[in-house]
C-alpha cells in the first residue's frame, strides 16, 4: 500500500483516504494482520495493523523489506494515442513489468484524440490504473502518467537512451539493435521508448526522431499490437538487466 508518510521502524503511523479504503474496505484487512507499506521515499516496510477506526488505521512498522522490485533502468514508455481501452492496458501491464513513467501523445496516424478538456480526466483515470497495478505487483514506485502534445515536444526528452520501436527496422533484420542498446544500459540509466499507435509511425516521424538522436529498433519479426509492443520492450529490459 502506498503512503505519503516517512516511515520509521517501530514508530506507528496512520493511513487514511484512498489507502485506508483499499486496505480495509476493499482488501478487508483486519487488526493484527500484516501488510506491505511503501513510504514516501519508496522504502518498503512490513507493518502490523494495530487499530482500525472509521476512517483511518494505525500501523506499526515491524521490518524494512530490502528485496528489489524495481527495474535497474528508469524506463519511460511513450505511446501514440490508440483507440479504446488500449492506454489502460498499456499502463496496467507496463506497470506490472516495471515501467516508471508513461507518456501519451498524438501522432500522425493516431485515430484516437484526447480533447484538451478531457486530458486531465484521462490522466486521472490512468493514474488510478497505475496505483492498482503497482500495488498488485508490490512496486515501490507508482508510475507517473503524462500527456505530451506533440512529437516535437517529446524529442526534447533529456535522458540517455532514446529508442523508437519501428517495424520496418524489424523487417530489415535489425533485431539485434534492441539487444545492443540494452546491453549498453547501466543501473540508474534513463531510457525512453516510443511506440506507434495501431497505424504505426510515419516515415517523416521516424526521420524527426532519428534526427533527434532516437535509435530505431525492431522487436522481432512479428508485427505486435500497439499494446503488446511496450511489453516486449519491458520484458527484454528485465531479461537483460535483472539477471
Ligand atoms: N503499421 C503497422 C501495420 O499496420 O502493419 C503496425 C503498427 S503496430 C500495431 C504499433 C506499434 O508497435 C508500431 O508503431 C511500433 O512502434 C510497434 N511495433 C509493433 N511490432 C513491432 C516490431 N516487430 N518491431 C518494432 N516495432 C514494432
Amino acid at each position: 500500500y502506498f503512503t505519503d508518510q516517512s516511515i520509521q521502524l517501530q514508530k506507528p503511523f496512520s493511513v487514511s483516504g484512498d489507502t485506508f479504503h483499499h486496505l480495509v474496505r476493499v482488501m478487508r484487512a483486519k487488526e493484527n494482520e500484516e501488510a506491505e507499506f511503501v513510504a514516501a521515499n519508496h522504502q518498503v516496510f512490513l507493518g502490523k495493523i494495530q487499530r482500525i477506526a472509521e476512517k483511518s488505521a494505525e500501523v506499526l512498522p515491524t521490518k524494512q523489506l530490502k528485496h528489489v522490485v524495481e527495474l535497474p533502468i528508469e524506463v519511460t514508455i511513450a505511446c501514440g494515442l490508440s483507440k479504446g481501452e488500449k492506454s489502460e492496458t498499456i499502463v496496467q501491464k507496463g506497470t506490472e513489468m516495471g515501467a516508471r513513467h508513461f507518456i501519451f501523445l498524438p501522432t500522425e496516424f493516431s485515430v484516437a484524440k484526447w480533447p484538451t478538456a478531457k486530458v486531465a480526466r484521462k490522466i486521472e483515470r490512468l493514474q488510478k490504473v497505475a496505483v492498482g497495478a503497482a500495488e498488485q505487483s508490490h512496486r515501490a514506485y507508482i508510475p507517473t502518467i503524462s500527456y505530451c502534445s506533440s512529437l516535437k515536444e517529446l524529442v526534447q526528452w533529456p535522458g540517455k537512451f532514446k529508442i523508437v520501436a519501428y517495424e520496418e527496422s524489424a523487417k530489415q533484420g535489425e533485431h539485434t539493435q534492441l539487444h545492443r542498446q540494452i546491453t549498453n544500459m547501466r543501473p540508474n540509466d534513463e531510457a525512453l521508448a516510443l511506440f506507434g499507435p495501431e497505424g504505426g509511425l510515419s516515415t517523416s516521424e521516424i526521420g524527426t526522431l532519428t534526427d533527434a538522436g532516437f535509435v530505431s529498433v525492431g522487436l522481432g519479426p512479428r508485427i505486435l499490437r500497439a499494446e503488446t509492443a511496450p511489453l516486449y520492450f519491458l520484458t527484454a529490459i528485465s531479461v537483460f538487466t535483472e539477471m
